[in-house]
C-alpha cells in the first residue's frame, strides 16, 4: 500500500503477510500434488476475518470495510495468487450480493457461513456465449414449477463450482425480455440434483482452485432462493462486479508486486560480463516502468476503496482502477519475463505462473477491451459511469 494508511489497515496487511507466508506459501505445491480443495485452509482464512471486512459484526464480519478487503486481496495476490482467487467467493460477489440484495433470511442463513470459510462460494454469470456480453449471450432458462424453479443450460469458468455450497447463479426468467428477463438465484449444488462442474484444464493456474464447466439439468431452486424480483438479476449482476473489481484490481496490483519484487532481486543476482544485470540501463528502464505503473495502480485502488467506504458511486473510479492495475500487472509480468529470460520459463522460478494469473486477472470482472468501453463512453458523456443507482448495504 502506498500512503500511511490507517494503523488498522496497516495491522490487516501484516496479519495477512504472515498468514500467507506461514500457512499458505509452504503447503502450496502439496495441495496442487494431491489435487485435494483446501477446505481446512479456506476454513482458517475465515475464522482468521479475510472474508469478513464487508460485514457487520453481528454477522460474523470484521466491519473493517473495503480498504481493508483491497489490503488483503494485494496482499495475498503478492504471495498467493492461487488463494487471492477465494476472495470473489468468500468476501464480495458471492456473499456481498447476497447482503446487499437478500432477505434479512437469506442473509443470516447463508452470509455466516460464507465468510467464515465454512461454506464455499460461487458466482456464475458467464456462459459459453461470450462473457463480456452476460446477457445477451445468457440461454439458461429458469422455468417456475410450483414452490421451486427448474434450470436448463450451462455455464462457463465458473470458479469453485466443483465445490461450492452456496453461490449466486443468473438465468433468464423471461427469454423475450431482455437483460431484464434475468434473474438472481441463491443455489446449494449439494443439496439440489441437477448440478454438475466439470474442472477447465488450464495451463500454469491452480489445479485446485480452478474454474469449471457448468451443466444444469432441471436442476432444483426454491423460489424463496430467488433474489430480488424476477428481471432484477442483470442491475445484480452488474452491482457485483462493481464490487468483484475492487478486489481483482488489488489482486493486480498483487501480482504486479510479485513480479517487481522477484525481478529486483533477480537483477541484482544474475552476473553478466563480470556485474548484476540491474547495473544495465535497459533492465533498469524495466524497473522503473514497474516501479511507477504499480504506484499509480494502487493508487487508484485505494481510491476505489476509499469512496466504497464513504458509500460514494464508485463505478467511474473501479472501472480505471481495473483498467490500470491489469495494464501494471501485465508490464510487471512482460518485464519479469525479459529479465528472467530463459529461466523465466523454468519451473523453479514462479515467473510462468505469475503470466498465467495476470491473464486470468485481466479477463475477470470485465476484459481491458470491456472496461476501456466503459470509460471511453463515460469521458465522451454516451453514458455516464455512474448512472447506476448504488447498493452499499456496509456504508449506506
Ligand atoms: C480463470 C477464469 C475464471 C473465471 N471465473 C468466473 C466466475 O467465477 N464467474 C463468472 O461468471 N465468470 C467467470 N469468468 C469468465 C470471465 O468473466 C469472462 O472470461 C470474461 O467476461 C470474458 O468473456 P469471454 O472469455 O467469453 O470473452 P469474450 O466476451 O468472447 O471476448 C473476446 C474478446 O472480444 C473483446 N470484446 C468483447 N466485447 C467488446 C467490445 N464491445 N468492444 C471491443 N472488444 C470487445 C474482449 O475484450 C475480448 O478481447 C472466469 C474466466 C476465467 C478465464
Amino acid at each position: 500500500m502506498n500512503f500511511d494508511l490507517p494503523h488498522e489497515i496497516q495491522s490487516i496487511i501484516e496479519t495477512t503477510r504472515h498468514f500467507a507466508k506461514v500457512e499458505i506459501v509452504p503447503k502450496i505445491n502439496a495441495f496442487e500434488d494431491s489435487r485435494e480443495f483446501p477446505y481446512t485452509l479456506i476454513q482458517k482464512m475465515g475464522e482468521a476475518g479475510f472474508f469478513g471486512a464487508a460485514f457487520p459484526e453481528e454477522l460474523g464480519g470484521t466491519n473493517a470495510g473495503f480498504l481493508a478487503i483491497a489490503a488483503i486481496s494485494e496482499e495475498l495476490s503478492r504471495l498467493s495468487p492461487e488463494f487471492g482467487y477465494a476472495m470473489n467467493m468468500q468476501a464480495m460477489t458471492c456473499p456481498f450480493t447476497i447482503y446487499n440484495w437478500g432477505t434479512e433470511e437469506q442473509i443470516s442463513r447463508y452470509v455466516p457461513d460464507l465468510i467464515s470459510g465454512k461454506k464455499i462460494g460461487m458466482f456464475a454469470l458467464s456462459e459459453s456465449g461470450g462473457g463480456s456480453d452476460a446477457a445477451g449471450a445468457m440461454q439458461t432458462k429458469a422455468m417456475r414449477d410450483g414452490d421451486v424453479y427448474r434450470l436448463n443450460g450451462s455455464k462457463q469458468w465458473i470458479t469453485f463450482a466443483d465445490v461450492c455450497d452456496t453461490g449466486i447463479l443468473f438465468a433468464k426468467t423471461d427469454s423475450s425480455a431482455g437483460y431484464r428477463g434475468i434473474t438472481a438465484f441463491i443455489v446449494e449444488p449439494k443439496i439440489y440434483q441437477g448440478f454438475t462442474a466439470k474442472p477447465i484444464s488450464m495451463s500454469g493456474l491452480s489445479n485446485v482452485l480452478c474454474s469449471n464447466s457448468v451443466y444444469l439439468d432441471d436442476f432444483v431452486v426454491p423460489v424463496k432462493n430467488r433474489i430480488g424480483n424476477e428481471g432484477e438479476g442483470f442491475k445484480i449482476a452488474m452491482n457485483a462486479l462493481e464490487y468483484g473489481r475492487l478486489t481483482v484490481s488489488a489482486r493486480s496490483v498483487g501480482l504486479a508486486q510479485a513480479c517487481f519484487e522477484h525481478s529486483i532481486s533477480y537483477a541484482n543476482e544474475r552476473i553478466i560480463r563480470g556485474k548484476p544485470i540491474g547495473h544495465y540501463q535497459m533492465i533498469q528502464h524495466l524497473i522503473a516502468d514497474m516501479a511507477v505503473n504499480i504506484d499509480a495502480a494502487r493508487l487508484l485502488v485505494e481510491r476505489t476503496g476509499s469512496f466504497m467506504d464513504q458509500g460514494k458511486k464508485s463505478s467511474r473510479a473501479t472501472s480505471r482502477a481495473k483498467y490500470v492495475a491489469v495494464n501494471a500487472a501485465k508490464h510487471a509480468a512482460a518485464s519479469a519475463a525479459e529479465i528472467f529470460a530463459g529461466y523465466a520459463l523454468a519451473d523453479e522460478y514462479p515467473i510462468k505462473k505469475f503470466t498465467a494469473y495476470v491473464n486470468m486477472l485481466a479477463v475477470g470482472e470485465g476484459t481491458p477491451n470491456v472496461q476501456r468501453v466503459l470509460i471511453a463512453e463515460d469521458a465522451l458523456g454516451i453514458k455516464d459511469a455512474n448512472r447506476h443507482p448504488i447498493r452499499n448495504r456496509l456504508r449506506k
